[in-house]
């Protein structure tokens, strides 16, 4: 099966992992903090808070945001549950807002009417939006930043697919629009960890809480201590964290695959290039990198007839091409329903979700595995 998508570990990887393996330290050694320290130079963030998650990372970033019981969230339908889920832990309430169909990205202007409409009735407006980036490619963030500016909320992105990515010649996670930013190191993601997760900021004090709730809420750091006159053992627990800790494991196999992030999106843009130039038929779209816009390329997405989605896709699950559908949206999963959304909530995420098809793209898929897909996907889209 050529998979839809795959990590890439070379022996540089491997030596990695194995050196820390021989070291004094598994975890809390010196590797997270060199993979910290990596990310903030490569995204131009000040701060980095590795999780062993993106679950975490968004569950600890709505946390710094105050996200609590009184407070709504709003995401995106097509993305990966998590993205809402972590609004919920916080015990908050979670919209969804629809799509535009060219790019699976949040809609802006469906956003602007969202909140127009509801400012107008004196409704609850959220407190955080989570941005995802769908694909890999940004959302238009300059657009979402002046409305959280307009109706007061924050922005966290979630970049799982889309480190590496450019928005407007900024990378995703410079955190230049949005308050925080988190990425996901899954192997299926475009860089990984094992599991593995981020938060990037440029906010002191979000980067002080989140250090906080990633490691049980403990500090032992002098200047935030409430008691003088301390003993050496002396430490505070000051608010409820979790253990969602980085393995040094892990962060060495991070910086080490980051040594490679740049030839990994080299090579995901030139199967996206392949694709474009030779998946012939005009009634088969694909998202739209816009202009301004360099994605990530985590995802190959293409919008198929819907009464045919199904058959195209066993076709080429039968052929051994393994794709996939991104995404089921968010408010139709059993565990939504019950919480009241109905099963149409956003029409265009339902209609991007009917015809979407995910195809292969990493940086290990063969010329000859390019070629297969590209003439499999020809001869059944007719
Ligand atoms: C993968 C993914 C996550 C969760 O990432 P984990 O690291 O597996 O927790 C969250 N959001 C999106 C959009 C994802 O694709």
């Amino acid at each position: 099966m050529i998979k839809y998508g795959q990590q890439n570990i070379d022996e540089s990887d491997i030596d990695a992992v194995v050196s820390v393996l021989q070291s004094e330290f598994l975890t809390q050694g010196r590797a997270v903090e060199t993979f910290e320290e990596d990310i903030v130079r490569y995204c131009g963030c000040t701060h980095a808070v590795s999780t062993n998650s993106a679950t975490s990372a968004l569950h600890i970033a709505c946390l710094s945001l105050d996200v609590g019981p009184e407070d709504i969230v709003w995401t995106s339908p097509i993305s990966f549950v998590a993205s809402a889920n972590c609004a919920l832990y916080c015990g908050a309430k979670v919209d969804f807002v629809d799509i535009e169909k060219e790019t699976g990205n949040i809609s802006t202007e469906a956003l602007s009417e969202k909140l127009e409409s509801i400012a107008k009735q004196g409704g609850k407006l959220p407190k955080v939006l989570i941005a995802v980036h769908f694909g890999g490619q940004s959302c238009d963030m300059e657009a979402l930043a002046k409305l959280a500016s307009q109706y007061e909320f924050k922005i966290i992105e979630d970049a799982s697919h889309a480190i590496g990515g450019d928005f407007k010649g900024e990378k995703i996670g410079s955190c230049k629009y949005s308050d925080m930013t988190i990425f996901s190191f899954h192997p299926v993601k475009v860089l990984t960890t094992g599991e593995g997760g981020m938060v990037c900021t440029n906010q002191r004090d979000l980067h002080r809480t989140l250090i906080q709730l990633r490691s049980h809420g403990v500090t032992r750091d002098p200047e935030f201590l409430t008691n003088d006159n301390l003993p050496p053992w002396y430490y505070e627990q000051q608010s409820l964290g979790f253990n969602y800790r980085m393995t040094d494991i892990q962060a060495a196999l991070g910086s080490s695959q980051l040594k490679r992030l740049d030839t990994f999106l080299k090579s995901r843009d030139e199967v996206r290039g392949k694709y474009e130039a030779e998946l012939s038929h005009e009634d088969l779209i694909s998202i739209k990198i816009q202009p301004y816009n360099r994605s990530a390329n985590h995802l190959y997405v293409i919008l198929v007839d819907p009464k045919h989605r199904l058959d195209i896709f066993n076709q080429l699950r039968g052929k051994g091409i393994g794709v996939n559908v991104h995404y089921i949206p968010i408010y139709k999963q059993p565990f939504y329903r019950d919480l009241g959304f109905s099963g149409d909530y956003c029409p265009d995420a339902e209609a991007f979700y009917n015809s979407a098809i995910t195809l292969p793209i990493h940086p290990s898929l063969t010329q000859t595995d390019q070629k297969f897909v590209i003439d499999s996907v020809n001869e059944l889209v007719t």
